[in-house]
């Protein structure tokens, strides 16, 4: 069926008919599709009708050689050439973009009182490379991953903190920031009712509930849909996923990518991945992370999940304490990152064994009270439900109603219970 164009309704991700190729395209889709209909359409009908119809389609003919001229290889050949050259374009845009917000960043650095070249160098290579990042680290920390000295340490960061204005601020500022929280679709509308809208940026967000329950299934999900356009429910972002349990399955983002009509190549290329051996390396990882959020666009990050590695290492060395600081000390890396960049979601997933108030004797649960101060965190327990179908429940989040929202899990990804 041909759609009816209409300019002013005209939304990425909506149909709309392209005169060129004589069938209906989508918006934001890429060219690629274009062409390689372009080409087909154009060999199956030898001088075509069609060019002769579309008032202004030769200037794509002018472009690609006659089709007469190639054989299948050169045609194939022509199309990678096409794409290659497009997401290379995308990638430069990207990149330019990028490259020149991480110097207004640098540049905001090199103006804080008693920075030099020496200091900034030092700052920039443990990845302190912005107002944010240095007001929201501890003076420790700095310290020991900069080489810088703790009387600098401290002027740096009340320097910092001063230029952000981060203090005491009216509730109407914290809503302004609010205001900016953007969300990502689960692929389950009642789960993301739930979740006030989707999963949120700006907050760390547990899920945690029994072994199958859909913890990992949702963060893959999250993966795929982060990567979307804003108009339906994603970041136009990158995921970035740290697997300490080795459940990531790439054939998985690929059924749900597929499912959503997407180029799996670039869904896979676009999730950055790391596994983490142990609780050691998972703390590195996320403190590498840290650098790529700006440079890869990444808008998502998952820990799948949080305390197995800690849980299994400290058991029975008597040492409950240290874990608990140990955990402590990687939540608040995690949280420090959704302080820093607003555009970024934080997901972390945790198995538990039995009912959720077991759960509450958690270590995790003593993080809170730290966690509170820097913002919020929302906790969703996970229970099965009947066949495909899962119950999810807020348990803790500052402003959501408490409530349950039934979703499945289907070979094609989170959908509707
Ligand atoms: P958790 O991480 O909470 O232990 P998972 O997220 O791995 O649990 O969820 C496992 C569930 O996901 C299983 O019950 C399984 O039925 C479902 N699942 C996994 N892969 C698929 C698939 N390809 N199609 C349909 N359901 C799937
Ligand atoms: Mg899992």
């Amino acid at each position: 069926m041909e759609i009816e164009n209409n300019e002013s309704e005209f939304e990425m991700g909506q149909e709309y008919f392209c005169p060129e190729c004589n069938r209906n395209h989508t918006k934001g889709k890429i060219y690629k599709d274009h062409l390689k209909f372009f080409l087909k359409n154009d060999s199956d009908k030898g001088d075509g009708e069609k060019k002769e119809e579309g008032s202004e389609g030769e200037n794509i003919q002018l472009e690609v050689p006659d089709i007469d001229d190639l054989d299948y290889d050169e045609e194939a050949e022509l199309l990678e050439a096409f794409n290659e050259i497009e997401e290379e374009n995308i990638d430069l845009e990207d990149g330019i973009l990028q490259i020149k917000e991480k110097d207004e960043c640098i540049q905001a650095v090199k103006s804080l009182p008693g920075v030099g070249d020496a200091t900034l160098s030092k700052l920039i290579k443990a990845g302190f490379d912005s107002l944010e990042a240095i007001a929201y680290t501890p003076p420790k920390i700095i310290i020991n991953e900069s080489g810088i000295g703790e009387k600098t340490t401290a002027k740096l960061i009340k320097a910092s903190m001063e230029k952000l204005k981060i203090g005491f601020k009216s509730a109407e500022d914290i809503w302004e920031k609010r205001k900016n929280i953007a969300r990502i679709t689960t692929g389950s509308t009642e789960l993301d009712e739930l979740l006030g809208g989707g999963a949120e940026t700006g907050s760390l967000i547990e899920f945690f509930g029994e072994f199958r329950t859909g913890k990992t299934q949702i963060m893959h999900q999250l993966c795929v849909n982060v990567q979307l356009p804003r108009e339906l429910g994603g970041l136009d972002g990158n995921a970035l996923y740290i697997d300490t349990e080795g459940t990531f399955r790439p054939e998985r983002i690929i059924q749900m990518a597929e499912a959503l009509d997407l180029d799996t190549k670039k869904v896979l290329k676009n999730i950055i991945f790391g596994r983490a051996y142990n609780s050691d390396h998972q703390v590195i990882l996320i403190k590498e992370a840290a650098n790529l959020i700006k440079e890869k666009n990444i808008k998502l990050i998952i820990v799948d999940s949080l305390i197995g590695h800690f849980r299994s290492e400290y058991i029975g060395r008597g040492t409950l304490a240290n874990r608990q600081q140990l955990i402590n000390q990687h939540l608040h890396d995690l949280l420090r990152l959704c302080d820093i960049h607003t555009d970024l979601a934080v997901l972390v997933t945790n198995q538990v064994q039995a009912k959720p108030d077991v759960f509450y004797g958690n270590p995790l649960q003593a993080a809170g009270g730290n966690v509170v101060a820097h913002g919020s965190t929302i906790r969703v327990y996970l229970r099965k439900g009947k066949g495909v179908q899962r119950v999810a429940k807020i348990i803790d989040a500052p402003n959501l109603p408490e409530g349950e929202a039934i979703f499945s899990i289907t070979e094609d990804g989170i959908r509707e219970g």
